[in-house]
């Protein structure tokens, strides 16, 4: 198939569509211009060389990278990606949304994002532990539990977390459990965090299906990715009675009209680390799982997914953005005329956010939750954002991306003005 001229054209630089995203905000806020400049632009981009002793014996340089984009409701937030297309401009853009993010559920942290250029599927666990190390140590500078708080993102994880504790504990002298959050349970981490993301997913779901007059039960429930958010979401949405009938990974995508049936899924996963050759469904084109018929479509890996290039085709009643980004703005406003319900990633996706927020006020506070404790806060706010958004976006007559970043902006520029410019 050929690509229209539209397609063709469509933006698709991450932050140059967060900036759009901001202006369309700003201009329903009637923000004075120059508050627009401070508000659209990260605080500061450090860019870092990371030489890595690689196994064979060889010097690998990796670039890497850690945005603050604002800080002026508390440090900054965000977790650190390692990719091979990881872009300065794409870490600038995940930045900015923390901090709409942050806002969004009211909690106490500006925005941040890291990440580094590298394949970490081709390299070594002790690869991956040197290269980590090097990482925060370039960015020590700028992190610390006052200043600037990683997490996990796409392909880091609780260990990678570890590394970065230890990293910056040996060169401050003290175990400093609030320098990152996503840690192992073993040293500080929290109970639920690993879920959290994908609880929150289900929380505004939820919220959503009773606006729509939706149940839970039974309906059909599609996932791209399966990893940290997308399986956890497979498991959370199969617990609570839904039709998982269509999963993917990188390495493709699989399908059950009956719904898949994801313990068997996770037990298969966690022996082949791929959901592709599941003996429980058949499979599918990657590109055709984002365009089945269902009632919930969550995108749960990267950004750019929902376009002009598919957004006509798309069949779900909600689509529920776990991952950062994966709708761009054009496509966005056809799945709205299309009486699609969009949840925006910055709400959607913002129960991961939410339990860092606990794990950091814990490991300051040397006083761990049990489960219910975290999960029962979490769904307190995350249905009040719900409902904050949604009343916004009724007030201003938007949809729900717009009534979300309104509520954030809004939020965020009251905490600045109110500050003031310094000196
Ligand atoms: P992850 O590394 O744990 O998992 C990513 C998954 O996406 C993997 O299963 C991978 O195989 C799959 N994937 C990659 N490219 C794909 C493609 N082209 N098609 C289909 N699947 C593909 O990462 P994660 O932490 O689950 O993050 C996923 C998304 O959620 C990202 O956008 C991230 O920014 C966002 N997010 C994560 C968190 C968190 O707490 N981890 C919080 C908020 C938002």
């Amino acid at each position: 198939m050929t690509a229209t001229l539209e397609q063709q054209n469509e933006v698709l630089n991450p932050f140059e569509i967060a900036v759009r995203q901001f202006e369309i905000a700003a201009e329903h806020l009637n923000l004075d211009r120059g508050l627009r400049k401070v508000l659209a632009n990260p605080k500061r981009a450090l860019v870092v060389s990371i030489p890595v002793r690689m196994d064979d014996g060889r010097i690998e340089v990796f670039e890497g990278y850690r945005v603050q984009h604002n800080v002026a409701r508390g440090p900054a937030k965000g977790g650190v990606r390692y990719h091979p297309a990881v872009t300065l401009d794409e870490v600038k853009a995940l930045a900015s949304w923390m901090t709409w993010k942050c806002a969004v559920v009211n909690i106490p942290f500006g925005g941040g994002k890291g990440g580094v250029i590298c394949d970490p599927s081709r390299m070594s666990a002790g690869e991956i532990e040197r290269m980590s190390r090097r990482y925060f140590s370039e960015i020590i500078q700028i992190v610390g539990p006052e200043k600037d708080i990683p997490a996990p993102d796409v392909n880091t994880n609780p260990q990678v977390m570890a590394w970065f504790m230890d990293t910056y504990s040996m060169t401050q002298g003290y175990t400093a459990l609030g320098v990152v959050t996503g840690k192992p349970l073993a040293i500080g981490g929290s109970q639920g965090r690993n879920e959290a993301t994908a609880r929150g997913v289900l929380f505004t779901v939820t919220e959503a299906m009773k606006r729509l007059g939706m149940t839970m039960q039974r309906s059909a429930v599609v996932i791209q990715g399966f990893g940290n958010v997308g399986g956890n979401s497979a498991k959370l949405f199969h617990e609570a009675g839904c039709n998982v009938i269509a999963v993917s990974d990188v390495y493709g995508a699989i399908y059950n009209a009956n719904g898949i049936d994801i313990p068997k899924l996770f037990e298969y996963v966690a022996r082949e680390r791929r959901v592709t050759g599941f003996p429980g469904a058949e499979a599918i084109d990657a590109n055709a799982l984002l365009e089945l018929p269902c009632d919930v479509l969550i995108p749960a890996a990267l950004e750019n997914q929902i376009t002009l290039r598919n957004v006509e085709r798309i069949q779900a009643k909600i689509v529920a953005e776990a991952a950062n980004g994966p709708t761009t703005p054009d496509a966005d406003v056809i799945l709205r005329d299309r009486g699609i319900f969009s949840i925006p990633d910055i709400l959607c996706n913002a129960g991961g956010v939410t339990v860092s927020y606990f794990e950091w006020v814990q490991g300051l506070y040397s006083f761990f939750w049990d489960e219910t404790m975290v999960n029962s806060q979490l769904e307190k706010i995350m249905v009040r954002a719900f409902n904050d958004v949604y009343d916004t976006a009724q007030r201003y007559n938007v949809d729900m991306r717009t009534g979300a970043q309104i509520l954030a902006v809004g939020r965020v520029a009251e905490a600045s003005t109110t500050r003031g410019l310094f000196p």
